[in-house]
Formats: structure tokens, C-alpha cells, sequence
């Protein structure tokens, strides 16, 4: 039986939990999620327009048990980077079996990442490109590379290449709103229910043989960006690129998927040997949020 903590029930958060709780191996959910139901999110949610003004993570819970009246849905009326509560989001992590972050910006996902390595934590996190044109998957292992190392690895590789639209778990709000273009829901839902897939195939194999660090050289270098690739996540690729539209300059074609297979950096103010204690990590991920541009 699994215990997951997810972080966020926006549009994509709460198709990939109502996946996520059909499963009859997942018997407990701990939601953190401090958003309020807005008149803007009706057309793309789960709940009816008169839920509006209710907390989404209660919203979404009742959701749950609405199928799942066996399921311990505990909702935490929290926000993922408050320093206040770290000591109580990290008791649930430590009891947690895996980690599902749906969040749309920067220092969210950071948040999430450092909880989950200090927990020991797999994790798993899905990103909706703007506009809806496709989405990413990715998956963190402990002793793997961290989400900084994963960021900087693909902002370097798309710099090369072309710009993409950033991230957008699909909502106004996301993390740059003037670039920012709303997915629509059958987007969200395509990359939800890939993220939901990836969750629960670590759930059967929680550590696929992490890279090691030292090693990056001998690994094939992943493809170039949007690259060549098929499939879904191997047991060596932490991130999976699945297009939905064709987008010139960006992907040649729709549904292509495309397979990366990202080395943990040396060099990350994070997880790398240029590491920072613990104590010290607020610093450091200002710095390297500072090294990203966000
Ligand atoms: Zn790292």
C-alpha cells in the first residue's frame, strides 16, 4: 500500500490525483495546496462553478472520497515554500512512499525537490508547456540528479536550440504570466495522465538505478532538443518530452514523444559536490534560482 504527498491541485494536480487515487495500491494522500477556487479555473477543473471560493485541496478531496470512501485523503492548507511549516511538511515526507509535484512555478518545485532529497524520497513532477503544445515528465530518484541539476541541463539545451514556451501547469498565475499562454484541458489532461503513469511505475520500482555521479561522460549524450526519441520513461531516463501540436521550430510533429536522460551535475549548488550544508540551502537555492533567470 502507498502513502503519496502531492504538492498542488490545479488542473493538471487534480486529474493526476483522481488517477492517482483509483489505484487500489495507493491507500493514502496527503495533499498540500493553499489556492483558493477561482471563477477563472471552472471551465478547466474537476468542480462544479459552485464550489468557486472553497479551497481546492478540501474540494479535491471530497473528490476522492467521492470513489474512494477507503482512501485517507488529508489535505494541507499550505504553501510548499512557507519556511514556517518545512518541519511538518517533513514529517509527512518521511512517511511518505513517493512524491508527486504538480506546481507551476520555480520555487515550488524547488521546495518540493529539497524536501524530497533531505526525505529520501522518490518524486515525480509534470510540467504542461505553454500553450498546450506538449509537456514534460520527469522523475527524481534519491542519489539521482536533482530537479536544479535537471532545469539548468534542459534551459542549456533549449538555449542551444530554440526557445520553447515556458512550463505551465495551465493556469493564469503560472510562473512568467506575460508569456504565458493557457493550455486547454485535453493538454492538461494528456500530460497529467503521463505523469500519473510515470508515478505509478515508480511506485512498482521506486529506485531504477540511479546515475551515478562521476559517469556523465560515458553516458550517450541525450538527444538534441526536441531530438529523436520514442517510447515512454526507460529505466535510465529521468525525463520524458511528449508533444501535442506541431509547433515550427519546436516539434516537427504531434504526439512524438522524446526521452531524456539526464546526468546529475557536479557543479550544482544543490546536490552537487559544490553542495552547501543544509543549513546553509536557502542560500544556495537563491543562487541557483538567481543562475536559472527565475
Ligand atoms: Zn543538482
Amino acid at each position: 500500500m502507498a502513502h503519496i504527498l502531492q504538492v498542488g491541485a490545479g488542473s493538471g494536480g487534480a486529474v493526476v490525483l483522481d488517477l492517482l487515487a483509483r489505484e487500489p495500491s495507493v491507500n493514502r494522500v496527503s495533499l498540500i495546496e493553499f489556492d483558493v477556487y477561482e471563477s477563472h479555473n471552472v471551465y478547466r477543473h474537476l468542480f462544479p462553478a459552485s464550489s468557486i471560493g472553497r479551497l481546492k485541496a478540501e474540494l479535491a478531496a471530497e473528490w476522492v472520497r467521492g470513489f474512494r470512501s477507503d482512501l485517507v485523503v488529508k489535505p494541507v492548507i499550505a504553501d510548499i515554500t512557507d519556511p514556517s511549516r518545512q518541519t511538518e511538511f517533513a514529517q509527512i515526507a518521511a512517511k511518505c512512499d513517493i512524491g508527486v509535484c504538480a506546481v507551476d512555478n520555480e520555487q515550488a518545485k524547488h521546495a518540493f525537490d529539497s524536501l524530497m532529497r533531505v526525505a529520501g524520497k522518490p518524486w515525480t513532477l509534470g510540467e504542461v508547456l505553454s500553450g498546450g503544445i506538449g509537456g514534460w515528465v520527469h522523475r527524481f530518484v534519491p542519489g539521482g540528479p536533482c530537479y536544479g541539476c535537471v532545469a539548468s541541463h534542459l534551459q542549456r539545451e533549449v538555449k542551444e536550440q530554440q526557445d520553447t514556451p515556458p512550463p505551465d501547469y495551465s493556469n493564469p498565475g503560472g510562473a512568467i504570466p506575460e508569456t504565458t499562454v493557457s493550455a486547454n484541458k485535453a493538454s492538461i489532461s494528456v500530460i497529467a495522465s503521463l505523469h500519473a503513469s510515470a508515478t505509478l511505475e515508480m511506485l512498482k520500482d521506486p529506485s531504477p538505478s540511479p546515475l551515478p555521479q562521476g559517469e556523465m561522460g560515458l553516458n550517450p549524450a541525450p538527444p538534441s532538443f526536441p531530438g529523436k526519441g520514442d517510447g515512454g520513461l526507460g529505466s535510465s531516463e529521468t525525463s520524458l518530452l511528449f508533444s501535442l501540436a506541431k509547433v515550427p521550430g519546436v516539434f516537427d510533429e504531434a504526439f512524438r514523444s522524446y526521452r531524456f536522460r539526464i546526468p546529475r551535475s557536479p557543479s550544482c549548488l544543490i546536490c552537487g559536490s559544490a553542495a552547501v550544508p543544509q543549513g546553509d540551502l536557502d542560500v544556495a537555492l537563491g543562487e541557483a534560482l538567481d543562475r536559472l533567470g527565475t
